[in-house]
């Protein structure tokens, strides 16, 4: 394994913490990243220092507090934040979800056994020793995603792990370890006390998985336990899809189950219309003619033809989409060279310039007139 090159603004907090006589170590994701041979997006930092020591430690610096209750202070470094985390043992879970307290300790062992799995229950310090007391890199080696202890126990603790699992194995392309899959299998009823919000955000951490086709065609029992209504027959169209969720969620619902999932997950506004949009429209495939892309664009607006036809690959209609764009052509009502006060000014009034500028907007789709102010008043006033 080459040694980790630790960025300094990160390797500075450890230094500060070792400096001050208490442990600091690299944890989880960036650990399990360096182990595998890839760049980690953010590093994470465990220590023995309490919270309250922590804070001395880091008087003076950029600190962010929210975390402090879970023992969390975010350092600010040149490097980006940095999580730095006392090492924690949680208590007893009632709630399958959250701990009821948190207890802090001196033990490092103990806050790597707190973790969900083997490979993300590793720790390495400054100089790039690796701690790794339940085998993580080994199960790294093998492909392998392993809770750390009973499987049973862990997913009853917090049954959002179980989607955790499934959205780091249609991620690195690994398999679920057996007695870990089979628990997966066993707690899964429990997956339905966790917050719809957290469900819903791993759905979309698995989906934009290169494996989410294999895992969600693996793990359909787990999956339709708390997601009856995706059609998991549909998996295969994933494969073609971008990794993007709304994509990826459309391809998987049938028009009448879309709505109720969506409200069910509480997803954005936002998110709600871009997937009732492809559910909607994903049979309408356009004629790759500019004038046919043009009135599509005009119905849906540019950005949503566009993510339709990436849906349906529809690579042509997509091209000239993009030339219009380009072209600044007009493809709203936003986009026309007239706008309500123009209007106002032939007279027009409430609910009629409304309807003039759809009317306006039409006809420059059509391509009967030029968006040109000249003429887009000289054919309201015929
Ligand atoms: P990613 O690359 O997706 O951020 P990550 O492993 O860093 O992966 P995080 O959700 O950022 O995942 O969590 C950081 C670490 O905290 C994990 O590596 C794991 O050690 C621990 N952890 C996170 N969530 C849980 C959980 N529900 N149960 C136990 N340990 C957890
Ligand atoms: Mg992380």
């Amino acid at each position: 394994m080459k040694q980790m090159k630790i960025p300094a603004g990160v390797a500075a907090v450890l230094e500060r913490l070792e400096l001050a006589g208490r442990e600091g170590y690299l944890v989880g994701g960036c650990v399990r990243d360096h182990v595998m041979g890839c760049t980690p997006h953010d590093y994470d930092v465990t220590t023995s220092a309490l919270p309250e020591e922590t804070l001395a430690i880091f008087r003076g610096d950029r600190v962010i507090e929210t975390g402090l209750q879970h023992g969390t202070v975010t350092v600010l470094t040149a490097d980006g934040p940095v999580e730095v985390t006392t090492y924690r043992q949680d208590g007893t879970y009632s709630d399958h979800r959250h701990p009821d307290g948190v207890t802090f300790t001196r033990s490092l062992r103990e806050d790597l056994a707190r973790r969900d799995f083997t490979m993300n229950a590793m720790a390495m310090g400054r100089s790039g020793a690796l701690e790794d007391p339940f085998g993580g890199r080994e199960d790294i080696q093998r492909g392998l995603i392993r809770c750390v202890g009973e499987a049973d126990r862990r997913f009853e603790e917090d049954a959002l792990r179980i989607l955790r699992g499934l959205r780091f194995a249609a991620r690195l392309g690994f398999a679920l370890e057996e007695e870990t899959a089979a628990a997966m299998d066993r707690k899964k009823e429990l997956l339905n006390t966790i917050a719809r919000e957290r469900v819903f955000s791993e759905l979309c951490g698995l989906l934009q998985g290169v494996y989410a086709p294999e895992i969600l065609a693996q793990y359909r029992a787990v999956v339709q336990s708390t997601l009856p209504e995706l059609d998991l027959s549909r998996c295969e169209l994933l494969k073609a899809l971008p990794p993007e969720p709304a994509l990826r969620l459309a391809a998987l619902l049938q028009r009448e189950q879309a709505p109720g999932l969506l409200t069910r997950l509480k997803v954005s506004n936002e998110f709600r219309r871009t997937v009732l949009m492809l559910v909607e429209e994903r049979e309408q495939l356009c004629p790759p003619e500019r004038k046919a892309v043009r009135r599509r664009c005009a119905a849906l607006g540019a950005e949503n033809f566009l993510l339709l036809c990436r849906y349906q690959q529809n690579e042509r209609a997509r091209q000239i989409a993009e030339a219009l764009i380009r072209e600044k052509a007009c493809l709203s009502i936003g986009d026309l060279a007239v706008n309500g006060r123009d209007l106002m000014g032939l007279g027009l009034r409430g609910a009629a310039i409304g309807r003039a500028l759809e009317q306006l907007l039409e006809q420059v789709t059509e391509e009967n007139i030029p968006n040109e102010k000249e003429a887009l008043l000289q054919y309201l006033k015929q």
